[in-house]
């Protein structure tokens, strides 16, 4: 049904309401009037009539119809009224208006017989002799006590209606006046009523929509004061409330969005009723995008998916460990089923932890041990034949026995260089991991020119020469044992691979915020495919020459993690045969 305006509502009953109170008071008030009228004009009729009666006093008959006549017609001229005389039989005697002898006979006319049977004859009707509405009395008339006719007097009922038309018309005008006066005043009071309302209204949409930036003006009526009043205080609870759920949420949005872990929560439909960030990140999926969706697009790998599925049918949290994107994200998943405060099973959530770096670090660590039990293995073996050998009669032939004591010799250095790297290496990923490394501002040119001198015999074993070009002193926080040892490691390499009587560049420089060491030198290059590898624990391009070299395999390890440790990074460029340059850079600290 089409809802009305409350205005159009209350307007028009109040008209109605006006309209009919003022034609029932109006015609009430004619009809009263006019009946005490009617009934003044019927009680002086009555009046003058008896007057009249009284006044005639000669006999009823034919005899005296002149003086009769003359009678009504003298009186009635004087009081402006029809007065007739009639005789018992009905013969009209006299008339103001007319000749009674042309007059025909009145002894049926309801008044005179009601006159001569109860003593007053009263009717109001068309006089067909004057052609008019009359109102007429009759009285009997005595003579010596004996009834010989009746006196009657009428007036013309039209003169009445004239004066009930002005009346009417009167009454109509104020009437029209009062239905206007009360059109306006019910059109005020009826807006007086719903401006108010029509207010409430607008600021009720307003709260509905969440603003509650304004009150509503409480209006002077006490019903619809309260009524603004509740919505109100309704709508500072509902703000209250709605400020506690939406911090709830933030802080949940907060928490969920700086956990690691990957977050999904889908409803009994399967559609997604929760993600975090790690979780959109997880899934290769654009995070505000994913509201709603269903499990099928968002989960793409089919063991996930089947995963999610059947911890909600079979309503049991597990965990599983899975491999998605072809392996190259291990996830250890988590799923539970979700329930409501009142205990009502609302879906089913799945929280991923990445595992890939853990699982690669296992492999790493599992590879490092084989690799070290490989490298220790190797010149303990070789120590173990030679001593067997030496025990087995070798050692009566001194020539023999020099010799392999000596390549015994060897071996043990070469353990004890792994040992010595091995320690060093882990000692330094222990610091770099659990505390940092002991600093102190020291002028690095120094530090340097002592790791160059560590070298010399080395490089004068080859006849190599090492240069050193600083245009000037730097200075910068360091732990200068460990930044010798890292930069001894890069000349060492660059020593053992270039060729004989060659020169190894060593530079330091600076830029706005970061120092530079770079190891210059023209050997044998590096393919660019080892160049991300070199720095990988046990990681050699030539393995026998490496070892022939004494390398461990873990010099630049070491570095990587030295400079690590002081917050620099180290690049290689390197072009095969020509030579490789190894620069390190650490943080100014100015
Ligand atoms: P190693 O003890 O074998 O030298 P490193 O960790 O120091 O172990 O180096 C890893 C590998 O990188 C070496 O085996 C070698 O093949 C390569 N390499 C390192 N420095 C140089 C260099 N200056 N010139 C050519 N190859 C190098």
């Amino acid at each position: 049904m089409k809802k009305k305006k409350l205005i159009h509502k209350i307007f028009p009953s109040y008209l109605i309401i006006i309209v009919i109170s003022l034609f029932a008071i109006s015609s009430l008030a004619v009809y009263k009037v006019r009946s005490f009228y009617l009934k003044q004009t019927n009680d002086n009729l009555l009046s003058i009539a008896r007057i009249v009666d009284a006044h005639v006093k000669m006999e009823f008959d034919a005899e005296n119809l002149e003086k009769l006549d003359l009678i009504c017609k003298t009186l009635g001229e004087k009081s402006f009224l029809r007065i007739t005389l009639v005789e018992l039989d009905g013969v009209v005697l006299g008339d103001t208006e007319e000749n009674p002898v042309n007059m025909e006979n009145h002894a049926d006319r309801p008044e005179v017989i009601q006159a001569i049977s109860q003593g007053v004859g009263v009717s109001t009707r068309f006089s067909p002799t004057l052609r008019k509405h009359m109102m007429y009395i009759a009285v009997p008339h005595f003579q010596n006590n004996q009834l010989v006719g009746t006196v009657r007097v009428s007036v013309p009922i039209v003169e009445l209606r004239d004066a009930f038309k002005s009346v009417y018309l009167w009454m109509l005008g104020i009437g029209l006046l009062i239905v206007l006066l009360s059109a306006v005043i019910s059109y005020i009071i009826a807006k007086r009523i719903t401006s108010p309302l029509e207010k409430m209204k607008v600021s009720a949409v307003k709260f509905a929509q969440g603003d509650f930036s304004q009150r509503i003006t409480v209006p002077d009526s006490v019903e619809l004061a309260s009524l603004a009043n509740t919505l109100n205080s309704t709508a500072v609870q509902l703000q209250k409330r709605i400020e506690i759920i939406s911090n709830q949420r933030n802080e949940q949005d907060a928490v969920l969005s700086s956990m690691v872990e990957g977050v999904i929560a889908f409803d009994t439909h399967e559609r997604v009723i929760n993600i975090n960030p790690a979780a959109a990140k997880i899934l290769n999926l654009e995070y505000e995008k994913v509201n709603n969706r269903l499990l099928e697009e968002v989960i793409r790998n089919p063991e996930l998916r089947n995963y999610a599925r059947e911890i909600f049918n079979e309503k049991k949290s597990r965990e599983k460990e899975i491999s998605i994107n072809d392996g190259q994200l291990i996830l250890q998943t988590h799923g539970t089923i979700l329930y409501d405060a009142t205990g009502e099973e609302m879906g089913f959530l799945l929280v991923m932890h990445d595992i890939t770096a853990i699982r690669e670090l296992d492999t790493v660590r599992k590879d490092f041990a084989a690799n070290v039990s490989h490298e220790i293995r190797t010149p303990i073996t070789a120590i173990k034949g030679f001593v067997e050998t030496l025990m087995d009669g070798a050692v009566n032939d001194p020539e023999t026995a020099r010799e392999f004591l000596e390549i015994t010799d060897r071996h043990i250095n070469r353990l004890n260089d792994l040992i010595d790297d091995l320690l060093t290496l882990s000692r330094i990923q222990e610091l770099g991991e659990v505390e940092s490394i002991k600093v102190a501002r020291k002028n690095l040119n120094e530090a340097v020119n002592s790791a160059l001198n560590d070298c010399k015999h080395e490089a004068d074993d080859k006849n190599i020469e090492l240069v050193l070009e600083a245009g000037e002193q730097f200075e910068a926080d360091i732990n200068s044992e460990l930044l010798e040892r890292a930069v001894s490691n890069l000349i060492n390499n660059a020593i053992h691979y270039s060729p004989e009587n060659e020169k190894v560049i060593i530079t330091l420089s600076g830029t706005d915020n970061e120092i530079l060491i770079s190891v210059k030198d023209n050997g044998c290059g590096i393919e660019e495919k080892h160049l991300q590898r070199i720095f990988e624990r046990f990681y050699r391009v030539d393995k026998n020459r490496s070892r022939q070299l004494g390398g461990t395999g873990l010099g630049l390890s070491i570095v990587k993690h030295i400079v690590k440790a002081h917050n620099g990074r180290i690049e290689v460029k390197s072009v095969i045969g020509k030579g490789s340059t190894f620069t390190i850079y650490l943080p100014s600290g100015k």
